[in-house]
């Protein structure tokens, strides 16, 4: 723990709201079950929260089908709906201290990075979707023969949403907010390790006007609650973003219950690559943001930092020395960079990565130890000399553990960037317009960022290649997930024209 970071800025907030959100009411489970969230600074217990499970999953689907069959909100006018949306991201605004603060107690990121980063983008998300409903429409087509044909966009109906841990409000705005927009109703499965927020915003949407039961929110776990949803007969699409493993359990539960479409964003291992004519300085900088951002914890981080030989060296030196002077601590103080990992598990996890890369003769040129003896903070890990058959440049580490490897040409680097099961996101440094293009294209990755990273635009879509999953989130491609195209085909008499 630095001592540049001393002063505590977290308000004092509680939590107030620990329960189910089904039908715009707070309810205990139907079970009386619940379960602890823990605080990663401690391990202490935050709050026991209702543990929903098929029978609160069962009731939510109930409510949310209500709300779609019965209304008002499909039927109400895209204005209307657009304006709930947009009275939700003015209190997001109003109560930003209490739901950054609630963010960063639950999940262990920086409480700067959820009050000045999250919370706004996460309001964006809303007003961005909040434009969008009321221009969403379909097209007049014209067909060989005498024939009027129009196509509707209809809302498909209750959409599951399943959402993780990294950012748990963030991937509440990715699902939500698109869904929302095009008039479905909704049954939200939060993380286990993170369901306070997400009740938070439930009660701000509901004081925003959004009508009961179009926005349902069930905490609990994957295997119960998460694989009820999934297996659901009567929801009519999921969205998914977490582990290329389960992600697989998801589709397999959708495929053998109804068959109802499946949006997955899953796993990464995403190249960062700096060509010789890269500003130096300012790639060392993205690529240990790209990596240590959030702790390490993001799908799409950059955990494969290919260099050009020629100025490999330097790169390495000039990132050993970013990371020794990452800050890390208490994510509630001014200044910290570098929170605690989520929970034990994902910290072991890490540890063993970090034990594997030794392992496997990588250089580890600083960090790989646990600080302190509380909560579950790694040291920044840099790892060099690390070659593509070894584990840490295959599989997601998920944590603070950045891997160096060396190139020597543009083809090279774009073959071996794409020999990955992954395929979410990448990076490419250069100053060569050419180099830029050619490697963009070459990538098999749903997002190439040049000369910059992590830049998250509720416009720009997001979504993987391969067996980083499929379909894309944000943006105008995202309300595709959530409309249905209806074909309205008519015979005309006399056609006028
Ligand atoms: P992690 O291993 O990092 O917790 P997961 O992909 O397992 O990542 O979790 C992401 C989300 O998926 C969480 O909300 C979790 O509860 C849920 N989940 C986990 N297993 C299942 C499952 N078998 N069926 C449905 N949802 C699941």
């Amino acid at each position: 723990t630095s001592s540049a970071a001393e002063e505590l800025i977290s308000p004092s907030v509680q939590v107030s709201h620990t329960q189910l959100l089904i039908d715009g009411n707070f309810v205990d489970s139907a079970s009386g079950k619940t379960f602890p969230t823990l605080d990663p600074r401690t391990g202490e217990v935050i709050a026991h929260v209702a543990e929903g499970d098929a029978e609160d999953i069962n009731r939510a689907v109930k409510a949310a089908r209500k709300a779609f069959d019965e209304g008002p909100w499909p039927k109400m006018s895209a204005y209307e709906r657009s304006r709930v949306m947009l009275r939700f991201a003015d209190l997001v605004e109003k109560h930003s201290e209490e739901l950054a603060s609630l963010e960063t107690w639950d999940n262990g990121k920086p409480y700067q990075q959820s009050k000045n980063v999250e919370i706004p983008m996460f309001a964006r998300l809303f007003r961005y979707y909040a434009g969008w409903a009321d221009k969403i429409h379909g097209l007049t087509v014209p067909a060989d023969g005498n024939y009027h044909v129009q196509t509707l966009h209809e809302p498909i109906g209750v959409a599951g949403q399943i959402i993780p841990w990294n950012f748990p409000l963030l991937m509440f705005a990715w699902k939500v907010g698109p869904a929302l927009a095009c008039g479905n109703s909704i049954v939200l499965k939060t993380a286990e390790q993170t369901p306070l927020t997400a009740f938070y915003a439930g009660k701000l949407f509901l004081e925003a006007g959004l009508p009961p039961g179009v926005l349902n929110i069930v905490s609990g776990f994957g295997p119960t609650a998460g694989a009820s949803l999934a297996s659901h007969m009567d929801v009519d699409k999921l969205a998914f973003t977490g582990s290329t493993d389960t992600g697989k359990v998801i589709l397999g539960l959708a495929a053998n219950s109804n068959l109802k479409p499946v949006t997955l964003e899953l796993g990464g291992k995403s190249p960062f690559i700096v060509f010789e004519d890269a500003d130096i300085d300012k790639a060392v900088e993205q690529a240990h943001f790209a990596l240590f951002f959030n702790q390490g914890q993001c799908c799409c981080a950059g955990s494969r930092t290919y260099v050009h030989e020629k100025v490999y060296d330097e790169f390495v030196e000039k990132s050993k020395a970013r990371a020794l002077k990452r800050v890390v601590g208490d994510p509630f103080k001014k200044g910290i960079e570098q929170g605690p990992q989520i929970d034990s598990k994902q910290f072991e996890k890490v540890m063993n990565y970090i034990r594997s890369g030794v392992e496997s003769n990588a250089t580890l040129e600083c960090g790989g130890d646990q600080i302190g003896d509380k909560g579950y903070f790694i040291q920044p890990t840099v790892f060099s000399n690390v070659k593509d058959n070894m584990l840490i440049a295959q599989d997601e580490i998920f944590g603070p553990v950045q891997s160096i490897l060396k190139f020597r040409d543009v083809d090279e680097v774009i073959k071996r960037a794409n020999d990955t099961r992954y395929g979410l996101a990448a990076g490419v440094f250069t100053k060569s317009l050419d180099t830029a293009n050619r490697v963009s294209r070459g990538l098999k990755a749903g997002t190439v960022w040049v000369n910059c990273f992590d830049v998250f635009d509720a416009a720009i879509p997001f979504g993987g290649y391969k067996m980083s999953g499929n379909g894309r989130e944000k943006g105008i491609y995202s309300l595709n997930n959530y409309l249905q195209i209806k074909a309205v085909v008519t015979a005309l008499n006399k056609p006028a024209w």
